[in-house]
């Protein structure tokens, strides 16, 4: 597969994913979540499609588009290792929604930094929250849920 087909399938499934989990979790109220903001790309199609879900950004240096950009007040700016420790003292097991997309291009790397995180997010998630990831999490009770049919396997996961 070219790298090309790789980025492809992957942009493809990244959006399958988050408009399966946008939908399972609408009528719950807590926080959304974005780890890592990038361009914004991701961002800004939450954004669009949750209008009225208060979506927090963590991201360590802002380089997005304008258009991406979070208002200030819903950026959380640090690394995630002490960021997601603090945000379980501020929002508890709340979130509703968590999208994390923090990975290079170093499979070796991505995965050994999922790994670390994996545990971070896990307490984060309210119950019947979905965590949406482009690499594949380790986390002890959550799930592995079935990817929706647009999506293409282990170019994204979802959990629950
Ligand atoms: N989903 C984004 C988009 O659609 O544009 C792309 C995200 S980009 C692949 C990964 C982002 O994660 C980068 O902006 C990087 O700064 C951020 N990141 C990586 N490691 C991080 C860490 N330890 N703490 C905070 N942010 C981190």
């Amino acid at each position: 597969m070219s790298r090309l087909d790789h980025f492809i399938n992957r942009m493809v499934s990244q959006r399958a994913c988050l408009d399966h989990a946008i939908a399972q979790t609408a009528t719950l109220g807590g926080p959304v979540f974005e780890l890592g903001l990038g361009n914004g790309r991701t961002y800004h199609h939450m954004a669009e499609n949750m209008p009225d879900r208060a979506i927090y950004v963590f991201e360590r240096a802002v380089a997005s588009h304008p258009q991406s950009t979070p208002p200030d007040d819903m950026l959380i700016l640090g690394d995630v290792h002490d960021t997601l420790v603090q945000a379980l003292e501020r929002f508890g097991s709340t979130a509703s929604l968590i999208h994390a997309d923090l990975g290079g291009h170093n499979p070796a790397k991505n995965d050994a930094f999922a790994k670390a995180i994996s545990p971070l997010v896990e307490p984060l998630l309210a119950k019947g929250g979905l965590m949406v990831a482009s690499d594949r999490m380790y986390f002890d009770g959550l799930t592995e849920q079935a990817l929706p049919s647009d999506a293409v396997p282990n170019s994204c996961f979802i959990y629950g």
